[in-house]
C-alpha cells in the first residue's frame, strides 16, 4: 500500500478517472472538487461527511455557469462518479447499501438525496485539505490539469475573489465585536465591489442561516437559489456601512417592502407595519398581520441589528 500523503493525492488529483472522449477533459469532477475545496476553505464544510446542500450545488453552479453557459451542469454526476478514483465514499441510506454498484445512471440531486447519507473522502486527504498551504497546492493541480488557458484564467479570477470575499467577511465579523458605529472609516470604501457584496452576503446568510427575519421563510433551491437576499438597514449608498448590525436577511418581498418603508422594526425588534397599508384581505393584510410579530434574530445577541441603524430607518424610510 502506498502512503497516503500529499504526494499521492496529487497524483490522485491529476489523474482523475474522467471521460475525454469529446476531445476534452469532462470537466464534472475537477468543478466539483474546486467547489468542495472553496467550502472547506469557507468554513461552511466543517467535518468530513460531506452531504449534498444547496450550498455545494449553489458553488459548483457559480463556476460551471461562467465557464460553460451553453452546457447544463449536473452537481450529482460527480457527487456519485467520484467514488471511482478512490479517496471519495458514499455512505448510503438505509436500504441502499447494496444498490451503487448497479447503478449506470444518475439523473438528479433528489436522485442521490434518496440514495446517499453524505460522501466522504479519506481522513488523511481530509485533513490535507483543511490545511491553508496544501489546500492551495491541491487546488492549482486541478486548474492546471484540466482547463484550458481562458479557464484558467477566470478560475483564477474567482479563486481570488472568493479569497477576497473571505477576508472581507471576517473583517465584517471582528469589526462586530467593536461599539457599533455609524460612521464608517473610509477605507472600507477602497474593498472592490464585487468582493464587498460577496462577503457581505455569505456573513449574513451564515447568521441567518438563509431565513427571512420577518416572516420566517427559507426556501433554497437545489440549485442553490435562496428566496432571502441580504439587506443593508441603512442603504449602502447612504452609509457605505456593511456592518453586519446594518445587515438583516429578508426574503424578496419583505426586502421591498422594508425599503419602500411599507415596513420597519421597532425598539423592541418587533414589525411595525405603515398605517397607509389597510388590513383587507387577502392583498395588504399580508404585510399586515406582521405587525407586532417579533422578528427572528442571530443567535449572538451582540450581532443583533443595532437600533441606531432601525432608528434611521423609521425616520427616514418608514412611511409614517
Ligand atoms: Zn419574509
Amino acid at each position: 500500500m502506498p502512503e497516503k500523503n500529499a504526494d499521492y493525492y496529487i497524483k490522485k488529483f491529476a489523474q482523475l478517472r474522467i471521460d475525454r472522449s469529446h476531445g476534452r477533459p469532462a470537466p464534472h469532477k475537477p468543478i466539483l472538487l474546486l467547489s468542495i475545496i472553496e467550502l472547506i476553505e469557507r468554513g461552511v464544510i466543517l467535518t468530513n461527511e460531506i452531504e449534498l446542500t444547496p450550498e455545494i450545488i449553489s458553488t459548483f453552479l457559480s463556476y460551471w455557469n461562467a465557464l460553460y453557459p451553453e452546457q447544463k451542469g449536473i452537481v450529482a454526476l460527480p457527487f456519485f462518479h467520484l467514488k471511482s478514483d478512490g479517496f471519495w465514499h458514499l455512505m448510503p441510506n438505509d436500504g441502499y447499501e447494496k444498490s451503487f454498484n448497479l447503478i449506470r445512471h444518475i439523473k438528479s440531486s433528489y436522485q442521490i438525496r434518496d440514495m446517499v447519507k453524505y460522501a466522504y473522502l479519506d481522513s488523511e486527504l481530509f485533513e490535507l485539505l483543511s490545511a491553508d498551504k496544501s489546500r492551495t497546492m491541491f487546488r492549482r493541480v486541478i486548474i492546471d490539469n484540466y482547463f484550458d488557458f481562458e479557464e484558467k484564467k477566470w478560475l483564477l479570477q474567482a479563486v481570488n475573489l472568493s479569497r477576497e470575499a473571505l477576508k472581507y467577511e471576517h473583517l465584517l465579523i471582528a469589526e462586530a465585536s467593536l461599539p457599533y458605529s455609524v460612521n464608517k472609516p473610509k477605507e472600507k470604501i477602497r474593498v472592490k465591489e464585487k468582493v464587498r457584496e460577496v462577503g457581505f452576503r455569505h456573513v449574513i446568510m451564515s447568521i441567518y442561516n438563509y431565513t427571512c427575519s420577518v416572516c420566517n421563510m427559507r426556501i433554497l433551491t437545489l440549485e442553490g437559489a435562496s428566496v432571502v437576499d441580504a439587506a443593508h438597514i441603512i442603504p449602502f449608498s447612504v452609509s457605505a456601512n456593511d456592518d453586519i448590525r446594518n445587515g438583516i436577511a429578508l426574503c424578496k418581498l419583505h426586502h421591498w417592502s422594508f425599503d419602500e418603508g411599507l415596513l420597519s422594526i421597532d425598539e423592541n425588534y418587533r414589525v411595525m407595519t405603515t398605517p397607509l397599508l389597510s388590513a383587507q384581505r387577502p392583498t395588504e393584510w399580508l404585510l399586515t398581520e406582521l405587525s407586532n410579530k417579533q422578528i427572528m434574530l442571530p443567535q449572538n445577541e451582540t450581532l443583533y441589528p443595532a437600533q441606531e441603524a432601525l432608528h434611521y430607518h423609521r425616520e427616514n424610510k418608514f412611511l409614517k
